[in-house]
């Protein structure tokens, strides 16, 4: 590969700094070893590194044969990101170091969706955050929100968020002039996507799909390593796929998607008309709990339905594992042993691996990770 000097420093950070994100702590003569760069230009990548405090020397472990070489590790603690999911009503908040752990969180919540509204709420939330953790503005590093809807995350533009009603919005801009530090966004299910490629499930696939049920349904995909966006950043919306034809009336205004016919709002609604009730969501989740028959054949429908589409996905993306997410992963094997039974039946060859990986703090995670994940570059490699 050519490239000047500046193409072969970033490769070279970046080369370092992720093998010790999937290693962990290593010597500089292991770190030379293992990426096959001189011990000369592993030392100077790594003083570098320590300057700006990513990279710092942990304790060397005693050994019988004599003193062992001081491993570098990454310097999670020095640095913080914040994230934001927002929702309709609410938004998740959450303060973290750079391995994505979580410092602080709260939630806030929302009765003005306007961009302007948003931006103010999360805005007062920052100091909260930091009195939260003890922890200083100075050691902000970005701020990364999730927002459902498509996101172009290269201009930080919202394309269109059908929740919100926002139209070519240029938020990461609106909000990095009030926040006071870089602002990186992205789709949401694109923000859990990358949390789990930086340090989940995800970790070690080149190829994965991370699927999320909640009060939509989508589907990133992670392709070679990096997340396939799309040409309009509209990729991996399973959830409008049509399911049925001229079914239910979608949040985008099309008929018969698959959220709209299997997503939560649906399955506490179908609940609600069975019984004649308006039932809340811990109203649903709380029969189901309990065995309620109507709640467990609800999930099984929808989870059929879910496993279906699921299977034309990797039918065409063939991704080595499918890591879920989002709220409905609570319901548990009532939704997705009907979904894994589904998938299979429609597979044409290869049978990924299903994986659950869910906190209640995944969504407001994944968005700290969309700032996290520009130390570590994993999404940029620079054309050489
Ligand atoms: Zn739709």
């Amino acid at each position: 590969m050519k490239g000047n000097a500046s193409t072969s420093r970033a490769l070279n950070r970046r080369l370092i700094l992720n093998l010790l994100r999937n290693r962990g702590p290593i010597s500089r003569a292991e770190l030379a070893s293992v990426t096959g760069l001189s011990p000369a230009a592993v030392t100077f990548v790594v003083t570098e590194l320590m300057d700006e405090a990513l990279v710092v020397e942990r304790e060397a472990v005693a050994s019988s044969n004599g003193r062992r070489p001081i491993p570098v590790d990454i310097n999670y603690e020095a640095h913080l990101a914040l994230g934001f999911k927002l929702n309709r009503s609410s938004i998740d908040c959450v303060l973290t170091d750079l391995a994505t752990s979580p410092l602080a969180t709260l939630q806030a919540t929302v009765t003005d969706i306007t961009p302007e509204g948003m931006i103010e709420a999360i805005r007062v939330t920052i100091p909260r955050l930091l009195a939260q953790a003890a922890r200083e503005e100075k050691d902000i590093m970005g701020i990364g929100v999730s927002i459902p809807g498509e996101v172009d995350p290269r201009n930080g533009v919202c394309l269109q968020s059908p929740r919100f009603g926002w139209r070519d919005l240029p938020f990461a801009e609106m909000l990095a002039e009030r926040g006071h530090a870089p602002v990186w966004i992205d789709d949401d299910v694109n923000a859990f996507a990358i949390a789990q490629k930086l340090f989940g499930a995800g970790r070690n696939h080149r190829n994965f799909a991370a699927l999320a049920i909640g009060a939509g349904i989508g589907c990133s995909l992670v392709l070679n390593g990096d997340i396939y966006h799309g040409s309009n950043s509209a990729a991996g919306k399973l959830g409008h796929i049509t399911s049925v034809p001229g079914g239910a009336l979608c949040e985008c205004g099309r008929r018969g998607c698959l959220m709209a016919h299997a997503a939560e709002p649906y399955m506490i609604a179908e609940w609600g008309r069975r019984r004649g009730v308006e039932p809340t969501r811990a109203d649903f989740a709380a029969s189901a709990a309990t065995g309620d028959e109507d709640a467990l054949e609800i999930l099984a429908n929808a989870g059929s339905r879910i496993g279906r589409h699921l299977a034309d996905l990797v039918n065409l993306f063939d991704p080595e594992v499918i890591v879920v997410g989002g709220e409905a992963v609570q319901f548990g094997n009532a939704l997705l042993d009907p979904l894994k039974r589904s998938m299979e039946e429609f597979l044409f060859f290869s049978k990924p691996e299903i994986q659950t990986d869910w906190v209640p703090s995944s969504w407001a995670r994944g968005a700290a990770a969309l700032a996290t994940q520009g130390i570590f570059d994993f999404e940029r490699l620079p054309s050489g």
